[in-house]
């Protein structure tokens, strides 16, 4: 019989609100707690969990930004003439993100969302290659499975290209034959259950049960194996359940400012970010936006708490934020509403992360302190 086999499952969207709410896995796991998110998205969060680093160290944040020399969608302008509607269509945009990806020979996660064909020309993205492999994270630092491959154990990670069953049984089979040490079990199925229905709806609180039953399961097959079985099931932040739709873009879109001539702007689900061409439309567009009740203009000092400020601007000159609840509809991700979203500030009580574990380690308060435990797992 093995030793000790640790396992770190990563639970996309499964904040501590909701762990705590529904008592999730509570008797299994009872080294519990808060675990402070970043602001952002699952593109800042998940490469401080892989590197311990902060977004202005990894230099990951969000996933469009303007574009310096040339953009790569160059070639999409062409498009500009199709509708919006069936521009924006989801399966649409699938086939050709998958298309595109291939073309720039983009290993990463790359979807185009919604984000206008006419203004993809004078945008770049940034999750180009694959953030868990070698040479994946912006700023050159090691993941976590570096580390791993490093320390001689024997290690497996799921494929997150892969769905929740795939991956779940893959992990139960490695336990099953004792074959790992290490283990990095990724799943995004409660993200975009509780995205579609929302974070309270009975198709999520179905999702928690299944969800906690899959990680007894998995507990128990490994039991049989190894004597030390450690279980560490985190999450990136949380969800907030969707209760008001803002329709900013649209009136910013009505004002007498230029996209490319003035300014050039991202509206991600929750967030707006924007470069500005001249002072004047610097300043004119800060005062509409300070008057507008839908949100704030985020200070420097903010973003700098937060890890998040970029000295050379390159995810923005100036960010809007939307409060807890509230989306952008339209904006450049999503064209409808949707009933759960993250992507609020990190203090608001549904955007926090969670950290859950069999065993004592040594503390995780927010996302960087889980690269530690994960890097201490091979150690001993
Ligand atoms: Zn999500």
């Amino acid at each position: 019989m093995k030793k000790r086999v640790d396992c770190f499952i990563f639970a996309d969207a499964l904040g501590w609100e909701l762990v705590s709410r529904h008592g999730i896995l509570e008797d299994l796991l009872p080294v519990r707690n808060r675990c402070e998110t970043l602001l952002g998205y699952s593109s800042t969060c998940d490469p401080t969990i892989l590197t311990g680093e902060l977004p202005c160290q990894h230099g990951h944040f969000s996933f469009f930004v303007k574009a310096g020399n040339e953009s790569p969608f160059k070639s999409l302008g062409k498009w500009s003439f199709l509708p919006q509607r069936i521009a924006g269509h989801h399966r649409v945009r699938n086939r050709v993100s998958r298309h595109l990806a291939k073309k720039l020979q983009y290993t990463g996660y790359f979807q185009l969302y919604s984000v206008p064909f006419k203004h993809l020309p004078l945008l770049d993205y940034t999750e180009k290659k694959d953030i868990y492999e070698p040479g994946g994270i912006i700023g050159g630092q090691d993941t976590i499975f570096e580390h791993w491959r490093a320390s001689g154990k024997p290690w497996m990670r799921s494929d997150w290209r892969r769905g929740d069953a795939e991956n779940l049984a893959q992990a139960k089979d490695a336990l099953s034959r004792g074959d790992v040490e290490l283990l990095y079990l990724f799943t995004a199925g409660l993200d975009a259950t509780m995205h579609r229905y929302g974070p309270h709806a009975p198709e999520a609180e179905a999702g928690f049960e299944r969800f906690a039953q899959s990680v007894r399961e998995l507990h128990a097959i490994a039991s049989k194996q190894y004597h030390d079985v450690r279980i560490h099931l985190f999450s990136d932040h949380g969800m907030a359940e969707v209760s008001q739709a803002s329709d900013m873009m649209l009136r910013w879109q009505t004002l007498p400012f230029q996209y490319g001539r003035d300014y050039i702007a991202v509206w991600d689900s929750t967030m707006a970010r924007f470069w500005f061409h001249s002072e004047k439309v610097r300043e004119d567009a800060m005062r509409w936006l300070g008057e507008q009740p839908d949100g704030r203009i985020l200070s420097d000092e903010e973003l700098e708490r937060g890890g998040c400020f970029f000295p050379d601007h390159r995810y923005g000159e100036l960010f809007y934020l939307l409060p807890s609840g509230s989306l952008f509809v339209p904006s450049f991700m999503n064209m409808g509403f949707v009933k759960g979203m993250h992507g609020y500030a990190p203090a608001e009580a549904d955007s926090a992360a969670s950290w859950l574990a069999t065993h004592e380690t040594r503390g995780v308060k927010e996302l960087k302190d889980i690269f530690p435990v994960m890097k201490d797992a091979a150690a001993n």
